[in-house]
């Protein structure tokens, strides 16, 4: 999905009140209802809070629903997003937005710019998406579609990615640098490196793969199982020594909504999984495969050295919120991308033209512009319109 932060400076700070009362409202309604709208903003004058709910639909930030009951309206996701960056631009984690660099089934990623100039990934997590592919089987989810749903659950989703990150991060385990993380969204460190999908070949398969092994080894003794170790989760990078021109490679782990405990039932298949992905990976792109068996889940979990799946509940993403976002995954079928990983490489490109679907109508909706263009490079997104406006 486009993530349009052209409007996003035109916006006034009564905008921004009804946009969050409407957040506010969504809570408990489904559609909330218009006058409701009006009371959580506090504004005043009854005309200003139409104008800005006019101003808000007509750029797709809120959509109008009728309903039988009463009309009203609901947040979309590029509402959702807009309060997003909104508060990483006040807490100043966040400058400006430029290109999306990738679309996943359930994310959209787009490198953006602190103020300082460096370099980081928004991560943009959109649960309640449904693959084109998918939408069909799931005509009646979609009428059934609360939008409370989607949007608690990719905010799930975001924390417990955040949360991971960090406590892997904390163990010196090499996944980017978590910056923020508000409401759907991750703020990290952009990783200057290609997913190793896109690597034809390498000059040492046998220690890359060693590597990564290793990782899923060591993964489990701090009890965990990524669930979706495969080639378009793991960046690698090439580090050339000056002095010996040796080439380095050194791989980083991304992608965590999935992840679960050494304790979760199914642990040993996920386990297997993510070491057959690599198996499979280095035999087919780089002809590699080693004759040494494993590794095995039980005897990767004889020595624990932490249980950072016990210390992350402890943390900001409970036990429940963990089996809340489970049963949702479960039940939407979202299970990363190891779906993808039996895909021929000329299919890469299908992916972008089905995301064109998200944000499933409601069928009686008004919708209201067409999409603008794409935004172009680096928008800043605070204050006043940049001196060279976009
Ligand atoms: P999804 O859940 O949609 O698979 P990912 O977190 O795997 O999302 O990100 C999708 C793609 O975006 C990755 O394959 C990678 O190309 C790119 N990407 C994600 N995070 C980063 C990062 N921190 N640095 C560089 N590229 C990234
Ligand atoms: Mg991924």
């Amino acid at each position: 999905m486009k993530l349009n932060v052209k409007n996003i400076r035109y916006l006034g700070s009564d905008d921004w009140r009804v946009l969050t009362a409407t957040e506010q409202g969504s809570r408990n309604h489904e559609v909330v209802p218009t006058p409701l709208i009006a009371q959580l903003a506090s504004i005043r004058s009854g005309s200003g809070v139409n104008k800005c709910i006019s101003n808000l639909a007509k750029i797709n930030l809120i959509a109008k629903v009728k309903n039988a009951k009463y009309d009203g309206y609901r947040l979309t996701y590029g509402g959702l997003d807009y309060l997003a960056l909104h508060s990483h631009t006040k807490a100043s984690t966040i400058f400006s937005v430029g290109n999306q660099i990738g679309v996943g089934k359930e994310s959209d990623i787009f490198v953006c710019a602190a103020e300082t100039g460096r370099q980081l990934v928004l991560k943009i997590h959109r649960l309640g998406r449904i693959s084109f592919r998918t939408v069909k089987a799931n005509r009646d989810y979609l009428r059934n579609r609360s939008s409370a749903s989607w949007m608690y659950m990719s905010r799930l989703a975001a924390l417990k990615e955040f949360e991971f990150m960090k406590a892997l991060r904390n163990e010196g385990f090499p996944v980017p640098e978590p910056i923020a993380q508000n409401r759907h969204t991750v703020v990290m460190a952009l990783i200057d490196a290609f997913p190793m999908r896109q690597i034809s070949n390498v000059g040492d398969p046998a220690s890359l793969y060693a590597e990564l092994l290793s990782l899923i080894v060591r993964l489990a003794q701090y009890g965990l199982i990524h669930g979706d170790f495969n080639e378009f989760n793991i960046l690698v990078e090439e580090r050339e020594d000056k002095e010996t021109g040796d080439v380095a490679l050194i791989p980083t782990i991304i992608d965590f909504p999935q992840m679960v405990s050494i304790d979760h039932a199914n642990a040993e298949y996920y386990f297997d999984r993510d070491v057959a992905c690599i198996k499979r990976f280095f035999s087919r792109r780089f002809g590699f495969t080693s004759d040494e068996p494993g590794p095995f889940f039980k005897d990767s979990i004889k020595t624990l050295t932490k249980r950072l799946d016990v210390e992350v509940e402890a943390s900001g993403f409970s036990r429940k919120m963990a089996k809340e976002l489970a049963a949702y995954m479960k039940e939407h079928g979202v299970d990363g991308d190891a779906g993808e990983v039996e895909r021929d490489d000329e299919d890469e490109d299908e992916e972008d033209d089905e995301h064109d679907e998200e944000e499933p109508q409601e069928a009686d909706e008004v919708s209201t512009q067409p999409d603008d263009e794409a935004p172009s490079q680096k928008q800043p997104i605070s204050g006043q319109p940049a001196a060279t406006p976009a």
